[in-house]
């Protein structure tokens, strides 16, 4: 599905991805972990197709489609979604126009007819509920003012809402406490499927007890060190990643 081959990648004329390479086929759920600044978040972003972020070798292909010179619109269009870091915050735009507007962009992308309010507010409502947001939150503008987990939430409810083919959550557990992290795993669960996939990008392993992967990678320097099942993210747990890195460069 997500086919990415000796990609580099700069930002400002720096190198910092340095040569990944990585596949991730239907239905998987592949984990990206790594130190502080080994290239996590710039991953997500030059998968976005984020202005500032230059492919300098490789390719990434999304559904046999090189989408490396894509616009972040068509990228979203072709069924990809990033969830990033830092969520947005737009004062001003209310969230329910701004839930509204990308989903229908999505589906005129796709030739599908727009809904109504009536057929959106049904929509979002009841993933709304599901997901514990309350619809005070949905009134108030995109993020502002939300806590930490209240933007995690957001994110996962637009998630749902988009219904992606492929799904690139960075750091999706950073300042959730134990049931909010709960509430978003069960989000991501919920939305496991035979044809959709999923980059969990985390510096922690505890998200992973929650959405557990098939695949575990280990970003270091820009470049992956390590692949494995879901036990590497527990050995890194006990381990740290210290060894992992000082064994590579030995
Ligand atoms: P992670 O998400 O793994 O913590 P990042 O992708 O945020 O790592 O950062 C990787 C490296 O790239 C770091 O050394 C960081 O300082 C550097 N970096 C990130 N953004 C920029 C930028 N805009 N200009 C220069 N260096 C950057
Ligand atoms: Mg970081
Ligand atoms: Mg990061």
């Amino acid at each position: 599905m997500l086919k990415i081959e000796n990609l580099h990648a700069s930002v400002d004329g720096k190198d910092i991805l340095k040569g990944i390479s990585l596949e991730v086929g239907p239905g998987e759920v592949h984990a990206i972990m790594g130190p502080n600044g080994s290239g996590k978040s710039t991953l997500s972003y030059v998968l976005a197709g984020r202005d500032g972020y230059e492919v300098t070798q490789g390719t990434i292909t999304f559904n046999g489609t090189d989408i490396g010179e894509m616009a972040p619109e068509e990228r979203a269009a072709a069924g990809l979604f990033l969830a990033f870091q830092y969520p947005l915050e737009i004062p001003g735009v209310g969230t329910l126009t701004f839930l509204k507007t990308a989903l229908n962009a999505q589906r005129r992308a796709r030739g599908e007819a727009e809904l109504d309010t009536v057929q959106f507010m049904k929509k979002v409502k009841g993933l709304a509920r599901e997901l514990k947001i309350a619809d005070e939150m949905l009134k108030r503008p995109l993020n502002v003012g939300f806590s930490g987990g209240e933007k995690k939430r957001m994110e996962i409810l637009q998630m749902a809402l988009l219904a992606p083919r492929f799904a690139v959550l960075d750091e999706t557990d950073s300042g959730l406490d134990i049931d909010a992290l709960k509430v978003v795993s069960d989000g991501v669960n919920a939305l496991r499927a035979p044809d959709r996939s999923f980059l969990v990008i985390t510096h922690y392993q505890r998200l992973l007890d929650h959405i557990v992967p098939d695949v575990v990678h280990v970003l270091s320097d820009g470049r992956i060190i390590k692949t494995g099942g879901k036990d590497l993210a527990l050995e890194l747990e006990k381990s740290g990643y210290g060894d992992l890195i000082a064994g590579e460069a030995a």
